[in-house]
């Protein structure tokens, strides 16, 4: 059965998979551990942010048409963590005429609403008179109370992938943990008859199985749990058992045995598993033998989701970035994706292939003003220590063959 499909009719069909996965199983985890995982639960604003009209420079606070008018006293001063009480019980609001002085991120008192920045203001003694040349409005230098989020606001929403920035504004909520959606596990199932693991010494003919490692490392920064099973033989039974066990996880993973070659049992040995394809190839290079379909689940229970990616190793990392990844983050609760692509102009002349879209390891040097792209020489998609030199890949889409120097084209990011 041969179900050969173009790139973007291929993504298709893992979008069309990935749009109906039911929601993950949560757990709580701390919040610090919480890098790299999915929002199951909005985080919630625990109260305004901020919580006072905050000062956002070193000055005084005043009212700003008094401060345009002429000088003014400067009768107390607020620190960050303090809050004005005013000289005397009557005086908790600015009176008129005062200044207080005040630092960033103080509660601005009551009746002053503009803060003139220290720079600006001239100091005799205890009163201070604006700049000439400086103007100040009403607002300036303040944030009021609640202007970033009022207490209750969701202010991180389901589906949110979790980094730096989202575990910054948890911790202003309070949140000591995050919900999260389960990491999917997923099965990885190398095979070839001339693997050897790490823990052995090859001969001379013989590859050190690097695909499930590389694939141990892209499942877990997709958002999955990696579950590395033993290498499997080129052999129907070996095969079928490493098969049967791999699908009691989510997802599983398979690298080689795709191709045309006598040995290539894969599709034959997950056919006769009652698997359903929903491509068996795709027109791009590299990673034309890419297979993505479905098995049943061990027990009859559902299905399991699987790909079958080439054995080449730059292959399997293309094909993981552009398949498994959307769906592996699908499944992991954070929605919708396409590939992770760019633009970038390219450095040099380079040559696509009609009717392929090709996949080219690439350096791409980011820019402000825009981001240059120049291929790095390969000995094709068995070089490993070029995919290690290059940071994305150059896309060079199946309609032409010249790509010229100063063409923006599309890259894949990793
Ligand atoms: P295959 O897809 O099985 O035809 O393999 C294509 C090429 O990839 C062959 O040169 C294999 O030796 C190599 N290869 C297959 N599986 C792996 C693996 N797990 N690690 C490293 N290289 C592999
Ligand atoms: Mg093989």
């Amino acid at each position: 059965m041969s179900l050969i499909l173009d790139f973007d009719a291929a993504l298709e069909q893992v979008q069309l998979r990935a749009a109906a996965f039911a929601e993950p199983k949560t757990e709580s985890v701390p919040l610090l551990s919480s890098a790299g995982r999915v929002l199951a639960a909005p985080v919630v604003a625990d109260r305004d942010q901020p919580p006072f009209d905050r000062s956002t420079r070193d000055g005084f606070a005043v009212r700003a048409d008094e401060a345009a008018a002429g000088p003014l006293r400067v009768v107390g001063q607020i620190r960050a963590g303090e809050r004005w009480e005013g000289l005397n019980e009557a005086g908790s609001v600015l009176e008129p005429g005062c200044a207080i002085e005040i630092m960033t991120g103080a509660p601005v008192p009551p009746g002053a609403d503009a803060v003139a920045m220290v720079e600006h203001v001239e100091t005799t003694g205890k009163s201070i008179r604006m700049n000439a040349e400086r103007v100040l409005h009403a607002g300036e230098n303040i944030v009021p109370r609640g202007r970033e989020a009022r207490a209750g606001d969701a202010v991180l929403a389901v589906g949110t992938e979790v980094e730096a920035a989202e575990i910054a504004l948890a911790a202003a909520c309070g949140c000591a943990s995050l919900t999260v959606f389960r990491r999917p596990r997923v099965a990885i199932l190398a095979t070839g008859d001339e693997l050897v693991d790490l823990d052995a010494t090859p001969d001379e003919q013989q590859i050190r199985n690097s695909n499930s490692y590389g694939l141990a490392a892209l499942v877990a920064r997709a958002g999955g749990e990696a579950d590395r099973l033993p290498i499997a033989p080129d052999r129907r039974e070996e095969l079928e058992r490493l098969i049967a066990e791999a699908r009691t996880s989510d997802l599983v993973l398979l690298s080689g045995g795709v191709s045309m070659g006598k040995y290539d049992l894969v599709e034959e040995v997950l056919a006769s598993m009652g698997a359903e394809f929903f491509f068996t190839g795709v027109r791009m290079q590299p990673g034309k033998p890419v297979v993505f379909g479905r098995l049943p689940a061990s027990g009859g229970q559902g299905e399991r989701y699987f790909f079958g990616l080439p054995g080449n190793p730059v292959s399997t990392q293309v094909t993981f970035h552009c398949f498994v990844e959307p769906l592996l983050r699908a499944m992991a609760g954070a929605g919708i994706s396409p590939p992770r692509f760019a633009q970038a102009t390219l450095a040099e002349d380079v040559l696509g292939k009609q009717g392929l879209t090709r996949f080219l390891p690439a350096r791409m040097t980011p820019g402000r003003a825009r981001s240059m792209v120049r291929l790095i020489g390969w000995q094709g998609s068995g070089d490993l220590a070029a995919n290690a030199r290059a940071n994305c890949y150059a896309v060079l889409p199946p309609e032409k063959i010249r790509f010229m120097a100063g063409e923006v084209i599309s890259v894949l990011l990793r």
